[in-house]
């Protein structure tokens, strides 16, 4: 599986991958979804967002178990972000098979649409359309960077964009979900002394607990208008003074207050390279594990920015996702060796987590720790582990057996 998908949009100059919903891409992905689930005799179908679902037992009579991920990617993008999931999920189905398990509750494989929001700008589009956060009117007039909107890239790919909307059919059949996903960070690639450690086997899976608290901030920095070359230093007032000032404190309280903060954007005006920076607007994003930590930095940022005479002002807030304790616990008696391990990023798991539904999920070791970049990576001993683990994990909760310790699974 992972050798038919390794050329699927990838682009030869960087290597890296552009899997965008409704693409010509995106399209081929799914027909080669579709495709290996027809050949495990699966059928598919669609929910009212277009995530693709493939059952083996009938979700309409007991809610099922379901595994998978997403398949397309930000731009540039790695091999490993939502394709080890919904590839390890149909390995999964094979390793049943060939054991001769046959689920007691129905279990259901999962491609989630438009996760990266890479094209129309909304992470987790998919499954936010089908749970309500992301209502349908904004989703359809959602445009990409060339002004096509959602609702025409619908048409585009043959579909009827008026039936993109709330699912709960879709949801109800979820009785819980486990994802798989690739780590995006070190945690399992170091050892517990802060070295490289790739080779301890008890590392290459973690369970996920929560999903950290996040936010995003706008932070607006006055100056003055001059000429470069004219204004004696002793009389300037510079905006990119105080964003340098800004950035500097953002790193510093985050490293004291044990967060992640990023300046990853700004807008300068009047943008000139021989005129004095009148205005700067930053942004700032800010997650950690805890949230009055998050919370803290941002205050203590937000002090900075007003001892220069600037605002900061709040744009959107989330805060922790927490995994469903009793799956989480479940997956713990599984894995008895895996670590726990919370993340900062989003994932479909939490939209359904927050939406009710039960979540959790699974990470594979990565040994760059880098993400959404084409260094990515995971060996394929640690993804046999991933599967490993989400067979014993599947295993557990689709038959009505007491839980079997992945070591006896193996
Ligand atoms: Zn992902």
């Amino acid at each position: 599986m992972w050798a038919q998908l390794e050329t699927v949009g990838r682009a030869p100059e960087t290597g890296g991958y552009r899997r965008f919903a409704w693409t010509r891409t995106d399209h081929d992905l799914r027909e080669w979804f579709a495709g290996e689930c027809a050949t495990r005799g699966l059928e598919v179908v669609e929910d009212r967002a277009g995530n693709q679902w493939a059952w083996w037992g009938d979700p309409d009579v007991t809610p099922g178990v379901v595994i998978g991920s997403h398949l397309d990617s930000v731009p540039d993008g790695g091999a490993f972000d939502g394709p080890l999931g919904v590839v390890s999920a149909l390995a999964v189905v094979d390793a049943l098979r060939a054991r001769g398990v046959q689920p007691d509750v129905p279990l259901g494989v999962v491609n989630f649409v438009d996760e990266e929001g890479a094209r129309f700008g909304v992470a987790c589009a998919g499954s936010r359309l089908i749970t309500g956060a992301l209502d349908a009117d904004r989703a359809r007039s959602l445009t990409d960077v060339d002004g096509v909107t959602m609702a025409q890239a619908w048409r585009a790919a043959g579909r009827d964009p008026d039936s993109l909307g709330p699912d709960p059919e879709a949801i109800r059949r979820i009785g819980r979900f486990v994802e798989l996903h690739v780590e995006q960070g070190k945690a399992l690639a170091l050892a517990p002394d802060g070295s490289d450690d790739l080779t301890d086997p008890s590392r290459a899976v973690a369970v996920g607990t929560d999903i950290w608290p996040h936010g995003r901030w706008r932070v607006d920095l006055p100056g003055e208008a001059n000429h470069a070359g004219t204004t004696r230093l002793e009389d300037r007032h510079d905006a990119m003074l105080s964003l340098a000032d800004v950035v500097h404190a953002t790193r510093s309280y985050a490293v004291g207050l044990g967060c992640v903060a990023t300046v990853g954007k700004v807008h300068v005006q009047p943008g000139g390279v021989n005129a004095i920076a009148s205005h700067v607007t930053a942004w700032l994003d800010a997650r950690g594990r805890s949230a009055p930590a998050v919370r803290a930095t941002v205050e203590a940022v937000t002090a900075e920015a007003e001892r220069l005479g600037g605002t900061v002002r709040e744009e959107s807030w989330t805060p922790t996702t927490d995994f469903d304790t009793s799956l989480v616990s479940r997956l713990r008696d599984v894995l008895p060796e895996a670590p726990l391990l919370g993340t900062g990023a989003g994932h479909d798991a939490g939209i359904l987590a927050t939406h009710g539904v039960s979540a959790a999920m699974i990470f594979v070791r990565n040994p760059t720790g880098v993400s959404h970049s084409p260094a990515e990576s995971a060996t394929a001993e640690d993804c046999h582990h991933g599967v490993a683990a989400l067979t014993a994990v599947v295993t557990d909760l689709c038959t009505r057996k007491d839980a079997v310790p992945m070591r006896d699974a193996r």
